[in-house]
């Protein structure tokens, strides 16, 4: 192993988004590629927001993905607990080793106060942030705003020097002193901050590199301020991580994908079916490449030719069709079995076929498969497109929209002719089928193939979009399908 330690380290809020997914991956991709350690850590210390649903999700969706950690919760490690909520006292104990050492202080400045003299600054042209105003405050006056009920944050004392950082993804970087004035490390109530307790557990844990979202950007002058007031009180090993920051990912638009995009949902990939290998390679290419051109890979392949420094600082557009298409190439990929490993708990979930399907049920599954396959980007379309196959024919339904388009009266007529030419049909198999459609409706009638097949293809299977014609007749059997087909004349 290589001492490179990653951290992914989300907050339970909410379902997870693909933007958490790429930040993920790439964490997970680089610890691969230097034989490093994957840490995941809950960043769990704001009550109001974060919830233990949420927190569920985050593990159950990072082993679906199958992005495993070396730490983390479940599977422990040396830096426990992995979880912030359970790590109170120790943001206690370094917020008041940082308050002894000088590195932070009490500030009993109002919500209101900050903001009038904010306001004040920016119409005197300055800079707006904190001004230091409580920095140096006697204990004297430290004690009238306590007896006057005031309740003091703890804010952190920037050294007032610029900050010069070698980003990993975007090259030198510098923020100003002055655009980083002091910040809140403990709110008034001593609930501890993600200012606080971010940089803390990294120093603990031992972080080495931080790869995360270009939103975070502005942090990171802050926190690496923190590493070193930390470093001289004594926490964590003193080394200060190298920062990479991760391309925006970008929506319809041009806007920033947002959480209330539905194409950011996790949970909207994994319902639709799309496979964690496809959205893990798409996720892949938003911000990196693997070179040559090569846009079908498995996060191994990915893993092994991770270089941070082939990650893209310009913004990665969302591209929901390459994604789809990327997830049907995976589907395309997978050997039969596979796919009907993957698909039969959708076909399970939509009751297409029962918790316990019978040995016909599933040999007609293994013979329907490879028509699928090539005709579905997600698992829930093949769920559609075999549904057909298993309805009851008491239950069959054609839809409403393709009955009004393709079964009119001339889609009628084609498909009276259709039940005489079937009904003819002695050995019940693709090729005869064709043939004597063929015969009938195109050679006899003059036909064009797409204006005759379409009424039949609508009747068997109930939709427009099946598996190919005349093998769906055969996988469903004479019967059934001269008894769809008289169902549907007869209606
Ligand atoms: N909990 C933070 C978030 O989800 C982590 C940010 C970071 O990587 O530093 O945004």
């Amino acid at each position: 192993m290589s001492n490179v330690r990653v951290r992914f380290c989300p907050s339970p809020t909410g379902d997870p988004h693909v933007g958490m997914v790429r930040t993920a991956l790439f964490n997970w991709a680089y610890a691969k590629h230097t034989g490093g350690t994957y840490v995941f850590r809950i960043e769990d210390t704001d009550i109001a927001r974060d919830s233990e649903d949420s927190y569920l999700m985050l593990l159950d969706s990072l082993r679906w993905l199958g992005l495993n950690w070396d730490e983390g919760p479940e599977v422990g490690g040396p830096h426990g607990p992995y979880r912030q909520s359970e790590r109170f006292d120790i943001y206690q104990d370094v917020a008041a080793r940082l308050l002894t050492a000088g590195h932070a202080y009490h500030c009993f400045c109002s919500p209101e106060e900050l903001e009038d003299r904010r306001e004040l600054a920016k119409k005197q042209n300055r800079t707006p942030g904190y001004d230091g105003k409580c920095r140096e405050l006697s204990s004297v006056a430290q004690a009238e705003f306590k007896a006057a009920g005031r309740e003091p944050v703890l804010r952190f004392k920037m050294p007032g020097t610029d900050f010069t950082w070698n980003d990993l993804v975007r090259g030198e970087l510098t923020f100003a002193a002055e655009h980083v004035p002091d910040y809140v490390l403990v709110r008034g109530n001593g609930d501890p901050l993600y200012t606080l307790v971010n940089p803390v557990d990294d120093a603990l844990m031992q972080i080495t590199h931080v790869l995360r979202g270009e939103d975070l950007l502005s942090s990171t002058p802050r926190q690496i301020a923190l590493y070193a007031a930390l470093k001289d009180i004594g926490i964590g090993s003193g080394i200060t991580p190298e920062f990479g920051h991760l391309p925006y990912v970008m929506g319809e638009g041009n806007k920033k994908l947002s959480k209330r995009d539905p194409e950011s949902s996790l949970s909207m990939y994994r319902n639709q079916g799309f496979l964690p290998e496809g959205l893990l390679n798409y996720l892949a290419l938003l911000g990196w490449s693997m070179g040559d051109d090569q846009e079908f890979f498995t996060i191994d392949q990915m893993a092994k030719a991770f270089e941070i420094s082939r990650v893209n600082p310009n913004p990665a557009r969302f591209d929901l069709k390459k994604c789809t298409a990327i997830n049907a190439d995976w589907i395309r990929s997978l050997s039969s079995a596979e796919l009907i490993k993957r698909l039969l708990p959708f076909l399970q979930t939509a009751a297409v076929l029962p918790e316990q399907p019978s040995a016909e049920q599933l040999s007609l599954l293994a013979a329907a498969i490879e028509l699928v396959q090539e005709r579905i980007e997600t698992l829930s379309q093949g769920v559609e497109m075999l549904r057909f196959l298993y309805v009851a024919e008491s239950a069959f339904a054609v839809d409403p929209v393709d009955k009004a388009a393709l079964l009119d009266e001339s889609g009628m007529q084609i498909l009276l002719a259709a039940q005489a030419a079937l009904a003819a049909v002695g050995n019940w198999e693709r090729t005869e089928i064709e043939a004597a459609l063929r015969a009938k409706l195109i050679t006899e009638l003059g036909h064009k193939p797409k204006s005759a097949f379409g009424p039949v293809r609508v009747a068997v299977t109930g939709r427009r979009v099946s598996p190919p014609l005349f093998e769906s007749l055969e996988l469903l059997g004479k019967d059934r399908s001269m008894q769809r087909i008289s169902t549907v004349l007869a209606s």
